[in-house]
């Protein structure tokens, strides 16, 4: 019996292992096709600042509309790429197209909006990406502050004399640089006061609890002052209710992304509202997947 339970338990764990490597083969095979036919394509979430709500730009997401899968979420496959070459072609697309719109945005008069474009850790510290920065904002002739590079709090930690170091060549092409998912990668304060970033993006998972009165709460407000300390601008990820964005307000939060906004939206959509919502600030706005 025991030794039934240990070969079914044997066989499902190899048998898991199996189609987590196929589908990982199968994601990198995919990926050359799908930057080729245009599969991928980026969702926009727009980021306000409080407590007037007046749109400060878009965050850009990664979306995967897959032939045979369907519609693909970034956390059903960047995660399964991020150690291979295929997260390079795929971060080298999402800025070239981030570029794109934001470009397409200015050219309609947007000229203050910015774009904040996720990094993995290895495309950050890869050799190519200063030039290709570099190319991008020259192309598009974009102002290089209108560009925010969001890389994890885990990420740098894993590397942090690497992530210090590309930082701050990024900085000196006058890019603006955001640390993403703050409070979930274990940092200590000496790494964060060295770090060249701009901005700070608390978790969702933080300002789910805000209001809470509990340890959510107290977190949140101690960050947004460490941040303010350093002299950086803070980010509130996944508002949800008028009331987290009242506490995260009174608490000097500078801005907010999350549902209660907009979830993120197809660039058409953007700019069918942009007048919309520069005029009467009215959110949420009531959108696709
Ligand atoms: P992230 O950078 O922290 O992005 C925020 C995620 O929270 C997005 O999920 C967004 O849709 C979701 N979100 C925003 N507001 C709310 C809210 O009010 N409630 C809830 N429940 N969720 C909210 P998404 O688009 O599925 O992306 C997940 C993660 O995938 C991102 O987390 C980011 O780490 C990664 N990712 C997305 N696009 C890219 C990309 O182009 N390159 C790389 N390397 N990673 C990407
Ligand atoms: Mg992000
Ligand atoms: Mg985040
Ligand atoms: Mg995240």
């Amino acid at each position: 019996q025991a030794k039934d339970a240990g070969r079914s338990n044997y066989r499902v764990f190899t048998e898991e292992m199996l189609h987590k490597a196929n589908n990982r083969l199968m994601i990198e095979q995919d990926i050359g096709a799908a930057i080729a036919e245009k599969q991928l394509s980026l969702f926009l979430q727009p980021i306000v600042a409080l407590p007037d709500s007046k749109l400060k730009g878009f965050e850009a997401l990664i979306r995967w509309f897959h032939p045979e899968l369907g519609l693909i979420m970034p956390g059903d496959f960047i995660p399964d790429i991020e150690h291979s070459e295929a997260i390079i072609r795929v971060g080298n697309y999402v800025l070239e197209e981030a570029g794109a719109i934001l470009s397409r945005l200015r050219k309609q008069g947007w000229e203050d909006l910015y774009m904040a474009v996720n990094l993995s850790a290895k495309h950050y510290m890869d050799p190519g990406l200063i030039p290709l920065v570099q190319h991008i904002l020259s192309k598009y002739d974009l102002p290089p502050e209108s560009l925010l590079l969001e890389v994890t709090e885990e990420s740098v930690i894993e590397q942090v004399d690497l992530a210090l170091s590309a930082m701050q060549s990024l900085k000196r092409l006058g890019v603006r640089i955001a640390i993403d998912d703050f409070g979930t990668g274990y940092s200590s304060l000496s790494y964060l006061k060295q770090l060249p970033f701009d901005v700070l993006k608390i978790d969702r998972c933080f300002t789910a609890g805000v209001l809470e009165g509990g340890a959510d709460t107290h977190i949140v407000t101690t960050v947004i002052d460490l941040a303010h300390n350093l002299g950086r601008t803070v980010v509130a990820e996944g508002i949800e209710t008028p009331q987290q964005c009242d506490f995260l307000a009174d608490a000097k939060c500078e801005l907010a992304q999350g549902y209660l906004f907009s979830k993120p939206l197809e660039e058409e959509k953007v700019f069918g509202i942009l007048n919309q919502i520069e005029r009467d600030r009215v959110w949420p706005i009531e959108t696709a997947p």
